[in-house]
């Protein structure tokens, strides 16, 4: 059985304490966990840590895109879509299981949004970017055409349609394999331990205080590097600076049931309002519909979409399609997220032009910050952070994550039907798991049932999330493991205290501790639906 459980958390602390590092890496974002897989494959000594779970900041708020960017070609930003474009076609080969193609429609239309000619022309160069030719080739539609196969998009004006392919992924689930990688490659990783300072010998960086936030102990890790991968918590770190690093803006999404919209494909909409681009993506029954890019000045552990937010998307959808008549109550779910984009210069630029490019910053103590980028990208994020670190670390070997697999196997269908799954069950979990380790969870009770009739998620996920991926709490188990946080009615607070029961029943939890669990993620569920107040609903 492959472990990855508390107990790996309680050993992986206890080697925290008594040994020493090459490199602390500092936040289980994707940066995070790229940068340890990165140092851990190059056979450096390597420790991560999250204060939180791992992907509970930005990584796990995204659109779900692997993506190269088609919009910033409109901004001559044809390096950073070209490198876009290869990570996004490297993660579809090396992950099969996790990163999925996904064909976009982008509708053209005489009074608003692309212009034909600039749309031929950009589809024809993101084609022509992306040397590995992993997916279909685009191709353009007729108005007629583009209403054959989505019937009930807007007709009035619709002049014709692109159609080309990018990748989804789950973001949450992205990272844990990159987190549950670099452990396989050696790194000693934990979730729920903070970073309260770092710890200095002769004016250098040398290792951390950190907190456990579980057991409440504070210890000293050692380390001869930490990378500061903490999104856009950065400058909390980095002393001293005028300025601060990072501008963040606030994206929000919703999930709506996808009937009521009745999209077939993904779209990339244009707002009619500023002309922001807004994805529709299905999801199973669902659909993801985001995102808005507005600046943030708040405080970043406090982001929850707002009724304005959520208001601004609703328009687009239903100026899109007409017929689908959004409001606030259709929402089964709603979220937000802070991108860590790095602030050039003084001049004020608009929140959609802020550089989505990577940065990594020494500081005169040794300190490295890393951080801009996307999703999509943090492969090569963390290839740049690792060759730093061989460089400081007087180390030789070179990046080996290019060609590594990651994830599970994209399985056969029917190994998972043979295991006693219906098929809709079984979609769910072909990608998400291997074969053997739904398996290895049949065992427990009621494992091939589902939590909730309504979504596809059966008990054996629970147990592998406890057993195999390191859940310590409640809300990483409905969040980011099975996600019935964004997919459930009344995003799963009707089997809160059943799963908060079992999870306890593994890992020790008192009465006290189950109903704390309940009420914490019944306090966030209740924080994500403030924009429902908002409208007075
Ligand atoms: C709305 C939105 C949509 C997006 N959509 C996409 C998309 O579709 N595709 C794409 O490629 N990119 C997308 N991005 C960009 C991408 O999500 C980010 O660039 C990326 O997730 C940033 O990762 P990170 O690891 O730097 O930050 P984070 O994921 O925020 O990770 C930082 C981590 O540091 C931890 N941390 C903070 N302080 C401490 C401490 N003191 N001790 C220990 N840990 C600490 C936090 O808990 C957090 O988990 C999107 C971003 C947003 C906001």
């Amino acid at each position: 059985m492959t472990e990855f459980s508390a107990r790996t958390r309680a050993a992986n602390l206890e080697r925290m304490r008594k040994e020493s590092f090459d490199v602390l890496v500092v936040g289980g974002g994707i940066v995070g966990a790229g940068v340890a897989r990165d140092a851990a494959c190059r056979g450096f000594a390597t420790a991560l840590v999250d204060r939180g779970d791992f992907a509970s900041g930005t990584s796990g708020k995204t659109s779900r895109l692997v993506h190269g960017g088609l919009r910033y070609l409109r901004n001559y930003r044809f390096g950073l879509v070209r490198r876009a474009v290869r990570e996004r076609d490297l993660l579809l080969r090396n992950a099969p299981g996790l990163v999925h193609p996904l064909p976009f429609l982008i509708p053209v239309y005489a009074d608003h949004g692309p212009g034909r000619t600039a749309l031929r022309f950009g589809l024809l160069l993101y084609d022509l970017l992306s040397k590995e030719k992993t997916l279909p080739r685009r191709s353009w539609l007729s108005a007629r055409e583009a209403r054959e196969r989505e019937p009930r998009i807007a007709d009035r004006g619709l002049a014709a349609a692109g159609l080309y392919y990018d990748a989804w992924t789950d973001d949450a689930r992205l990272v844990l394999a990159i987190v549950q990688d670099a452990s396989d490659a050696g790194a000693i990783v934990a979730n729920h331990v903070q970073v309260e300072g770092l710890v200095q010998n002769g004016g250098r960086v040398a290792g951390a205080n950190v907190r456990d936030a579980i057991a409440g102990e504070s210890f000293m890790v050692s380390s001869r590097s930490v990378v500061n991968a903490t999104g856009v918590w950065l400058d909390r770190f980095r002393s001293d600076r005028p300025t601060p690093t990072i501008r963040p803006t606030k994206g929000i999404h919703i999930f709506v049931p996808r009937a009521k919209i009745g999209n077939r494909h993904a779209l990339a909409l244009t707002a009619k309002r500023d002309g922001r681009v807004v994805f529709v993506l299905p999801w199973r029954n669902l659909a993801l519909v985001g995102t808005t890019d507005t600046d943030f000045r708040g405080d970043p552990d406090r982001v929850v979409p707002d009724a304005a937010d959520v208001a601004y998307l609703l328009e687009t959808v239903n100026d899109a399609f007409p017929d689908s008549h959004l409001g606030p109550d259709d929402i089964v779910s709603a979220y937000a997220g802070l991108r860590p984009l790095l602030r050039k210069g003084r001049e004020e630029k608009s929140e959609s032009e802020i550089s989505r490019d990577h940065a990594i910053f020494e500081d005169p103590d040794g300190l490295l910050s890393v951080t801009g980028g996307k999703l999509t990208t943090h492969r090569a994020m963390a290839e740049d952070v690792g060759g730093l670190l061989a460089l400081r670390l007087r180390r030789t070997g070179s990046s080996t994550t290019r060609d590594r697999p990651l994830g599970p196997p994209m399985a056969p269908l029917d190994e998972f039907t043979d295991l006693g799954f219906d098929e809709e069950t079984a979609l769910h979990l072909q990608g998400r798991y291997a074969p053997e380790q739904v398996r290895r969870s049949l065992g427990a009770p009621s494992a091939r049932e589902r939590i909730l009739p309504s979504t596809p998620h059966p008990w054996a996920e629970v147990d592998i999330a406890i057993n195999e991926e390191m859940a310590m709490t409640l809300a990483d188990v409905l969040v980011r493991r099975l996600g019935l946080f964004y997919e459930a009615p009344d995003q799963g607070v009707p089997a809160a205290a059943m799963v908060a029961e079992r999870m306890g029943g593994v890992l020790g939890w008192d009465s006290q501790r189950t109903e704390a669990e309940v009420r914490s993620y019944e306090d966030l569920v209740r924080a994500h639906q403030g924009f429902r107040v908002d409208h007075g609903g």
